[in-house]
């Protein structure tokens, strides 16, 4: 018996299989997906292995070593794994790698221990041949009632007589596995759905043998988290399983909470977990103990079987795309899953993006809509405010209106949401004298004003430094522009009774964090939360009346042709935190009043918004017309990433037909961490057409230490 094992070699991943010989005493362990300890030239090294050929054994093969009782990789992950890498150029371990948890890695730098519970149970089913105690008889009718238990949950139980049962071997101990993560609520809830969720649901569950993927477009408020409840519920009936996705987790702990309050049998998945926690979760899944999971977007991979549903909420997130190797996109990997289980798939969002929606429209998704809100509660009535006028007048960043409508909304006893897209205290910081603005060392991006630790960071490569009092030239820095810190402080020094919680990456380093954050503001010891997006999608406050788009601007100028659609969708997003049960007010401020994704959003109009995008991207023959695919080029060296750019362009124009090829060009951020990247971007109705030559150019730059290639097929963001 020989097998072929797929190893992880320390720097570079080769996809080349190794042969190895089996010893005798290991053959009934072996199994295909299942990890080795194999040597490797003069180390010792983990693998999975991917064949099983029972022939002569060559006598120059080495042998494995051992096989270890880690969790081995089942069929389907297996089969996951080489359409990853035919999808994305990806290697075969890379892709293995991600379906797992840390602990499960190859070449795993922690080792995370499993944890045992105690339980105690009867171990002799006669119990007439024994006469009790007063304290053991209680000791017997607890596990004549309850089979099982925990003996942490026996505290008031008297030691010495459980001691003495053991002992007269009455009762046994027997050790089940311990899940360290615990979800506190578990008060149940239940609820009817209204006419609109029924039928959705419906023609969900009546299709549940016709498997299809559906777009639910349903605006904020629609209650499309309760349709999804309802709608897993039956499929758990049905003896199956579901795995829902939402954009980040750790920041809609509101939303699994809605769904503890249902499900029983449920797991989490998401960066608010320790790597312990995660472990557990997985293994919980692994093995059967669960029928949902809840997670982000790696929890697509989550180990369920039989799966009846995939809910992707939010599906326009961009979180859903992986932005390092492998690239991979969770819908994708649904699609791959649903085929393989024969499930559906539901994408679920108030503000789909323009390909998905243009996919159920051409027919490839179903659309199912809900275009109201839960018990008629009207959308918030947004109003545009022109800040080209308002700057001028007071030189705030808050309008007259805006702070009026808050102070009113203080008065009621009602409550606030700020948005900003921007961190920190000041976007930069300029010399008034020589005009000196201070960038990282290592991007090419200006460093950002963080006044509570009056430091400037960059917020791409993580550098920070402490401020200067004067430039070199002798004068003094001014500060430019507006970050959520500062907002918190003008505002306050603007109405006294604002009492601010601010929600952004800088606040919620800490484990908990946002949900102390949440817990604190639903609770009404703040009457304004001001954030970053991080506040945007998934927060259902009741007493919200009012919501603030303090800038409206800052995504519309990103250099990507999406920065309409962002700012459409943000704009929307957040709008929705207002008003969700009494009426409710947003205010948009704006230096550019009269752009259409501005004010296609301040109506709400999705379509309106969807029919003027999509003429400019037919215009400009971008998705949902063209596919695109993003090719990075990257090295230390400034020449070297230029010259290899260039001569990958020139070579694809050379090879490939019908597809256009903009570039080199530099990437948006030039320099990122020390390093140079020029970029490359296809545009192609047909991937056929490109893949080979991808394929050929990934291989070529594939173990070059100076240049790095990173290439994205239908990247959610440039
Ligand atoms: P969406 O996710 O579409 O923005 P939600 O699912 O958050 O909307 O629902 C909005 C609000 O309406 C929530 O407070 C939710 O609890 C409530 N709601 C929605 N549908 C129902 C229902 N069928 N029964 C009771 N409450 C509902
Ligand atoms: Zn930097």
């Amino acid at each position: 018996m020989v097998v072929d094992c797929l190893v992880e070699l320390a720097h570079v991943f080769i996809d080349k299989t190794f042969t190895y010989k089996v010893p005798d005493n290991l053959k009934k362990d072996i199994h295909i997906g299942k990890r080795v300890v194999v040597p490797f030239n003069n180390q010792v090294l983990e693998g999975f292995i991917l064949n099983v050929r029972y022939e002569e054994e060559t006598k120059d093969l080495k042998e494995i070593i051992s096989v270890t009782d880690i969790i081995p990789l089942n069929e389907e992950m297996l089969s996951l794994g080489r359409y990853m890498k035919d999808s994305y150029l990806c290697s075969l371990m890379s892709a293995y790698q991600s379906m797992l948890p840390l602990a499960m890695k190859a070449r795993k730098k922690v080792d995370i221990k499993i944890k045992y519970d105690k339980y105690i149970s009867l171990n002799d089913t006669d119990l007439s041949k024994y006469k009790f105690n007063e304290k053991q008889q209680k000791i017997i009718d607890i596990l004549l009632k309850d089979k099982k238990v925990k003996l942490d949950d026996l505290k008031t139980i008297s030691k010495s007589s459980i001691a003495t049962l053991l002992k007269k071997e009455i009762i046994k101990v027997t050790y089940s596995e311990h899940y360290r993560y615990e979800n506190k609520n578990r008060e149940k809830k239940d609820f009817y759905l209204n006419e609109d969720q029924q039928k959705v649901f419906n023609e969900v569950i009546n299709n549940l043998n016709d498997p299809k993927t559906y777009l639910l477009y349903g605006v904020t408020g629609s209650g499309k988290t309760n349709v999804y409840i309802k709608i897993i519920k039956e499929v758990i009936k049905e003896g199956k399983t579901a795995i829902v996705l939402v954009p980040e987790i750790s920041l809609t702990f509101q939303l699994i909470n809605r769904f503890y309050s249902t499900f029983d049998r449920i797991a989490v998945l998401h960066s608010g977990l320790s790597d312990s926690e995660k472990y557990d979760e997985w293994r919980k899944i692994y093995n059967g103990e669960v029928d949902i999971v809840v997670g982000a977007r790696s929890a697509i991979f989550a180990p369920l079987k039989n799966i009846g549903i995939i809910i992707i909420d939010e599906e326009h997130s961009e979180t859903y795309k992986q932005d390092n190797n492998p690239r991979y996109d969770a819908i994708d990997i649904a699609l791959e899953r649903a085929k393989y289980n024969n499930a559906s798939i539901i994408l679920g969002s108030a503000t789909p993006r323009l390909e998905s929606f243009a996919r159920a429209k051409k027919g490839v998704y179903k659309l199912l809509t809900l275009d109201k809100r839960y018990n008629n509660v009207k959308m918030p009535e947004s109003i545009i405010i022109d800040m080209n006028k308002e700057f001028k007048k007071s030189n705030s960043y808050y309008s007259k209106e805006l702070l009026e409508a808050i102070r009113n909304v203080i008065a009621k006893d009602e409550q606030v949401i700020l948005f900003l897209n921007r961190r920190g205290y000041s976007t930069t910081i300029m010399c008034s004298n020589c005009g000196n603005v201070i960038k990282c060392p290592n991007c090419d991006v200006t460093l950002t004003y963080h006044k509570s630790s009056n430091m400037l960071r960059c917020h791409y490569c993580g550098y920070a430094t402490k401020r200067e009092e004067l430039c070199s030239c002798g004068g003094t820095f001014k500060e430019f522009g507006l970050g959520t810190e500062k907002a918190k402080e003008e505002l306050e020094d603007l109405i006294k009774e604002a009492k601010v919680i601010r929600m952004d990456i800088d606040t919620t380093t800490r484990k908990n964090a946002h949900e102390n954050i949440i817990k604190d503001f639903q609770d009404k010891k703040y009457n304004v939360l001001i954030g970053t997006q991080m506040i945007a999608k998934g927060l259902d406050f009741k007493d919200v009346t009012l919501v603030g788009i303090i800038n409206a601007d800052t995504s519309l100028n990103f250099p990507d042709f999406r920065a309409s659609e962002y700012t459409f969708q943000i704009i929307n997003q957040v709008s929705g935190r207002s008003g969700r049960t009494k009426e409710g007010k947003v205010m948009i401020q704006t230096f550019n009043p009269d752009h259409y994704a501005i004010k296609y959003a301040k109506d709400n109009n999705y379509l309106g918004f969807y029919n003027e995008e999509m003429i400019m991207r037919k215009k400009l023959s971008y998705p949902p017309y063209y596919y695109l695919c993003m090719i990075r080029v990257v090295s230390s060296d400034y020449n070297k990433a230029s010259d290899a750019s260039i001569k990958i362009a020139k070579s694809l124009r050379n090879n490939i037909k019908e597809t256009m090829i903009l570039g080199p060009s530099v990437a948006n951020i030039f320099k990122l961490n020390n390093k140079y990247r020029f970029q490359i971007i296809l545009k192609y109705k047909d991937v056929k057409l490109v893949m080979e030559e991808l394929k050929k150019i990934e291989s070529y730059y594939f173990n070059n230490k100076e240049i790095k290639l990173e290439i994205t097929f239908n990247p959610r963001k440039l």
